[in-house]
């Protein structure tokens, strides 16, 4: 067996998601998901060798024993040796961190510092890296930062109209996020056409749980909804995206909610979740769309696809060519019914949808969605755990070379 695997590491607040990737090729040879932890419904699901397992554990079950489970089944299935290096998604790497970077004492002071930035994600991740640091001393750790690749935007899309010594003392500014999988869709794009990615142009929606959408100029990000926090831009599964900060005032001063009230309504409340009234998830949507004519499921996924077109058009402003939309993320990848409406709305920049091609396009397949006259849009399945495990691959044999 290939000798060669980077262990992919991605800790979410409650969750750890884990692959071992051949960094050359993709492939996968291990993955899965701990879920719920430190909760009673803790449980790991582990892929291996077209098997699933779902493996129910002790309680508690943080992020550490998750780790150490992973460990003991890797050892099991003698996967172990076959570990070169791990790579970490850590969500927030301010304005240092643009370049995938070897963890030592000070990136872990930095990625614990950055929390008050991401206070949800940065900590969570710094969690992940400790463990495997205990579980595996003699392997190099490598931190891919979800923000580097946002990290070429130039200063006047970064830049909020607001005192400016905010972002001189404070660091508040645009970071972006959803990096690793803008920069994915778009170099297999480049790919399939045939040309360097830095000579392509293309805007990116990534549209899952989160969502944004990027404007890529010469293959670098130039401009992108999510901001300082991941709650601007477009709206989300239960995140608002954009508003306008007087209602925050409003809702205070008129309406008595509290801060804590505010930021729970914009961030778990809202969304296609508080239009709908009905869920978070896309397909429930649809589903009350389509099958029941739920009008406030027909609201939501109206104004989502509206404001997603409005973002897309806008970053327009932004480049010079345009050789296509990128559609990625859960729902970017599986709901041709999105995707068709926000093209739709995008008929004046000449997007004009294949309606076959776009409704076979789903489950992890990526191609064309649009007629031979449109300008290009492409459904691409996005895999961040793969430029993870490449860029880890990479940055290791850099050092070596030196
Ligand atoms: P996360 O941001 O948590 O990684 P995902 O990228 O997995 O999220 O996307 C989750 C979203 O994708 C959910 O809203 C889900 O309903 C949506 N989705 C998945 N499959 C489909 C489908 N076949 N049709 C419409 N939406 C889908």
């Amino acid at each position: 067996m290939n000798n060669n695997f980077i262990l992919v590491l991605n800790c979410g607040s409650s969750s750890l998601k884990f692959s071992l990737i051949n960094p050359e090729t993709g492939t996968t040879l291990l993955l899965g998901l701990a879920e719920r932890l430190l909760s009673e419904q803790a449980m790991i699901k582990i892929k291996h060798d077209g098997k699933k397992e779902q493996c129910p554990v002790p309680s508690p079950f943080d992020h550490e024993s998750a780790i150490l489970y992973l460990v003991a089944h890797l050892k099991k299935l003698t996967l172990v040796d076959c570990i070169t290096a791990v790579g970490h998604r850590v969500v927030h790497g301010g304005e240092v961190y643009c370049q995938p970077t070897l963890i030592d004492d000070d990136v872990k002071t930095a990625i614990k510092n950055l929390a008050r930035l991401a206070p949800l994600h940065n900590p969570a991740n710094l969690t992940g890296i400790i463990a495997a640091e205990t579980a595996f001393p003699t392997l190099p750790q490598v931190a891919i930062f979800d923000t580097a690749f946002h990290q070429t935007m130039p200063e006047k899309a970064y830049i909020y109209g607001i005192p400016y010594r905010l972002y001189t003392q404070h660091g508040i500014r645009r970071y972006g996020f959803h990096g690793t999988s803008h920069y994915f869709v778009a170099k297999q794009v480049a790919k399939m056409l045939n040309k360097p990615l830095a000579q392509c142009s293309f805007i990116s929606a990534h549209l899952g749980n989160g969502c944004s959408v990027t404007a890529i100029k010469d293959g670098k990000s130039v401009d992108t909804s999510l901001g300082m926090t991941p709650q601007e831009g477009i709206m989300m599964g239960t995140r608002s995206g954009d508003v306008d900060p007087g209602i925050i005032f409003h809702l205070i001063n008129q309406l008595n909610y509290s801060v804590d009230d505010v930021e729970n309504m914009l961030n778990k409340q809202s969304g296609l979740l508080g239009v709908s009234g009905i869920s978070n998830d896309c397909r429930t949507i649809e589903t009350a769309y389509t099958e029941d004519h739920n009008q406030q499921a027909k609201l939501a996924l109206e104004v989502f696809c509206y404001r997603i077109a409005k973002a897309i058009a806008s970053y327009t402003a932004s480049l010079i060519t345009l050789d296509g939309i990128i559609f990625t993320g859960g729902i970017g990848e599986n709901s041709d019914l999105i995707r068709d409406k926000i093209l739709a709305q995008l008929s004046l920049l000449n997007f004009k949808t294949d309606k076959a091609a776009n409704l076979a396009m789903r489950f992890g397949q990526s191609g064309l969605i649009s007629t031979p006259d449109s300008r290009s849009a492409w459904v691409i399945a996005t895999n961040e755990e793969w430029v993870i495990a490449e860029q880890t691959f990479q940055l290791l044999n850099q050092q070596q070379d030196f």
